[in-house]
């Protein structure tokens, strides 16, 4: 089961994270028809219907009792960024609680592609990443994560095809309503987003990758990586300190055998830090044995550390060493650079004009 609310609020069941199956049980104890539950999670999880009122094919009382029993979670549009350039689209929404995540909203070739937030703020340290200055706050809830994907749909009224998990926190740290989640957005009865089509980016938490594995699921995995030696991956990322490489190459190569699905290795280049020449080579040697994909991502750079881009120049060579080692390997395209690019950047933004005294951001 999830999570429940948080203190303050009134415990009552977040009905945007009832399973289809749930909703059956609910509907079953109450001494509804099993028909309504179907009913009511195609109201919320297809027609993506913002209260009960427009869920006119059920009876009107049913619709008050619903009301007065469940929560239905909504996410709040703050602040929405268009980029000039590419159209990319950051939102700043407010949570029930009055936390607040962030999610963007990109276009491509292959269709509209959304990143969501599974935590507020993240616990894993990463020193170049702004999401986890202020430490974990708590974890999104099922409803909170798809309300990213739903209310992105309500707002540019155009159908999301892809769902990355890459925004702010560690998916796997909210392990069980990430599950949840990944099985509602692709339900039949819901959005019915293609497994295929959905990624979750990982900082390299080993035990969860493998019982990722487990669940047969035909989503992408990515991991971060961003250094190929141990050294040099303590340096950026404390979790380093708890696995090792050779851990997670096992680990990838297990969810590789047990899923038949590539692994994408995300590498974020700091200049300076693990973009030299053998800093690839070292990192061709780990690829090539696994079925895996390279994404070299330039560091987006933040206030509060001093971390640089590589040179481009730089980035080429270091891709052209992968190439000749035959690795699969991207350069990240840099969507809405002028929109704030870096994880976590607009909350954190956010959250520092309202402590100097800023007015909280007009709808
Ligand atoms: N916690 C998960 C997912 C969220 S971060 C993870 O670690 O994978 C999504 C990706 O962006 C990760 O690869 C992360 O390391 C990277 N990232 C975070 N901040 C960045 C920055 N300032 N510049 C470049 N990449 C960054």
């Amino acid at each position: 089961m999830s999570e429940v609310r948080t203190e303050g609020q009134v415990n009552r069941t977040d009905i945007k994270s009832l399973t289809l199956q749930e909703l059956v049980g609910e509907m079953d104890r109450r001494g509804e028809k099993s028909f309504r539950a179907k009913q009511i999670y195609q109201w919320i999880h297809a027609k993506l219907a913002e209260d009960f009122d427009e869920m006119t094919n059920l009876p009107r009382e049913l619709r008050e009792r619903l009301k007065e029993e469940y929560d239905y979670t909504v996410l709040r549009p703050l602040r929405v960024q268009e980029s000039k350039l590419d159209g990319t689209k950051k939102f700043l929404f407010a949570l029930p609680d009055q936390n607040v995540v962030e999610s963007v909203w990109m276009r491509y070739k292959h269709g509209n592609s959304v990143c969501i937030s599974s935590q507020v703020g993240c616990r894993m340290g990463c020193r170049f990443c702004a999401s986890t200055l202020d430490g974990l706050e708590r974890n999104l809830l099922p409803s909170e994560m798809l309300e990213q994907v739903y209310a992105i749909t309500r707002l540019t009224k155009e159908r999301v095809s892809n769902v990355v998990v890459m925004g702010i926190g560690e998916p796997m740290d909210n392990y069980d309503n990430l599950l949840k989640f990944i099985r509602m957005l692709t339900d039949g009865n819901g959005l019915n987003i293609s497994q295929r089509n959905i990624t979750v980016s990982t900082c390299g938490i080993v035990p969860c990758m493998r019982r990722l594995a487990g669940e047969k699921l035909q989503i992408t995995l990515a991991l971060s990586l961003h250094a190929a030696t141990d050294e040099k991956r303590k340096k950026l990322m404390p979790i380093a300190r708890r696995y090792s490489i050779g851990e997670l190459m096992e680990a990838c190569r297990y969810y590789f055998d047990s899923t038949g699905r590539r692994i994408t290795f995300e590498y974020s280049l700091v200049g300076g830090e693990n973009d030299t020449d053998e800093d690839a080579a070292k990192l061709a040697a780990l690829a090539a044995p696994l079925c895996c994909h390279v994404n070299l991502i330039p560091v987006n750079p933040i206030k509060e550390r001093d971390y640089v881009q590589s040179e481009g120049a730089r980035i080429r060579a270091f891709k052209n060493i992968l190439e000749k080692n035959k690795i699969n390997v991207t350069i990240r395209r840099e969507m809405g650079r002028d929109i704030d690019g870096a994880c976590g950047q607009l909350r954190r933004r956010e959250l520092e004009a309202v402590a100097a005294g800023a007015p909280v951001w007009e709808e």
